[in-house]
């Protein structure tokens, strides 16, 4: 486990917290084999070991039961990638450095839930499903407080990476109002609107979709050139300028923040995880004709965030998108 938190420090030279961040969760994911894990697997398992009441609090053997459960599952289907003594050693050293930093040896069932989930395999939107799951009463709907409690567990993955700070740090109120607003009520919110909410990318949780596209990311080949390094064909995020045409960044540079003497840093790019469609070419073409004689003050007037910015005490970090 220290082994692979010191592993992370090559991870310091990426310049945007949300990333890099999520270049550690997907780190983190790999090294417990929770990259395997599908979300129903888990959910089964929950329900295998009567985990029903999220409010209970579960001792270091029950935990162990229960991680024992999921990393036999996994070891079936990958027994070439499971260790099962290593993993459930290493997970369950996670679960309690993020959910029992005082060490009282007790975890609630709600945390380990969020915990497993939010680093399980699957789709985005799944798992925002089972998230909401987990806080949501009887009639699927979640009102201010339960919404803080799922914040809360979540944000606790970033802050055991030493990356709370950029996220809004450990207090959940401004998130909770961004949500609520956003849906233009303040008692209660249903699946859909929290689907919605987080599609947004509000800034407390933007490292879980950037967590999905970083894994989709790893294997894509993209037939373009980088503009700096020249590397061609570029691996992993690519960057597209929305200013000039044929204006590409690979990963490596735009992490470590490289720009070309005629490209300002508040030019419109488009970042692309998978390979581009004709039609996504198509649609960026238009972009850049529109944004051809647009001035940089233009851009600097008019920035594009990246996600949806929540009330911080880091005023700085407003300035990152
Ligand atoms: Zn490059």
């Amino acid at each position: 486990m220290t082994q692979l938190f010191q592993s992370m420090a090559d991870l310091s030279h990426v310049r945007f917290s949300a990333y890099r961040t999520a270049m550690k969760s997907r780190r983190l994911q790999k090294a417990l084999c929770l990259d395997l894990l599908e979300l129903s697997i888990a959910q089964s398992v929950f329900d295998q070991h009567k985990l029903t009441h999220n409010g209970q609090l579960l001792e270091i053997p029950g935990i162990i039961n229960c991680l024992c459960t999921i990393y036999r599952e996994l070891q079936q289907v990958h027994p070439d990638l499971v260790n099962v003594p290593l993993c459930v050693d290493l997970c369950l050293n996670w679960l309690l450095k993020v959910y029992d930093s005082d060490r009282s040896g007790k975890v609630q069932v709600l945390s380990m839930k969020i915990g497993l989930f939010s680093l399980s395999k699957g789709p985005l939107k799944d798992k925002y499903k089972y998230l909401f799951a987990q806080v949501a009463g009887a009639a699927g709907i979640c009102n201010q407080r339960q919404l803080a409690l799922l914040l809360h567990n979540s944000i606790q993955i970033p802050h055991q990476l030493g990356e709370a700070a950029a996220f809004g740090g450990r207090n959940m109120e401004p998130s909770v109002r961004s949500c609520f607003q956003n849906v233009g009520r303040d008692d209660v919110i249903e699946l859909q609107q929290f689907v919605d909410w987080m599609h947004l990318e509000p800034q407390s949780m933007v490292w879980l979709p950037v967590l999905h596209r970083v894994a989709a990311a790893e294997t894509a080949k993209h037939q373009a050139k980088c503009n700096i390094c020249k590397e061609c064909p570029m691996v992993g995020f690519r960057y597209r300028s929305l200013k000039h045409f044929n204006y590409n960044v690979c990963q490596m540079c735009f992490f470590s923040g490289r720009i070309s003497k005629d490209h300002h840093l508040s030019y419109p790019m488009v970042e692309y995880c998978t390979p581009t469609t004709s039609g996504e070419d198509v649609r960026d073409f238009t972009k850049v004709l529109k944004n051809k004689f647009r001035s940089k003050k233009y851009f600097t007037k008019h920035p594009r965030l990246g996600y949806l910015p929540v009330q911080t005490i880091l005023e700085e970090e407003h300035s990152e998108t």
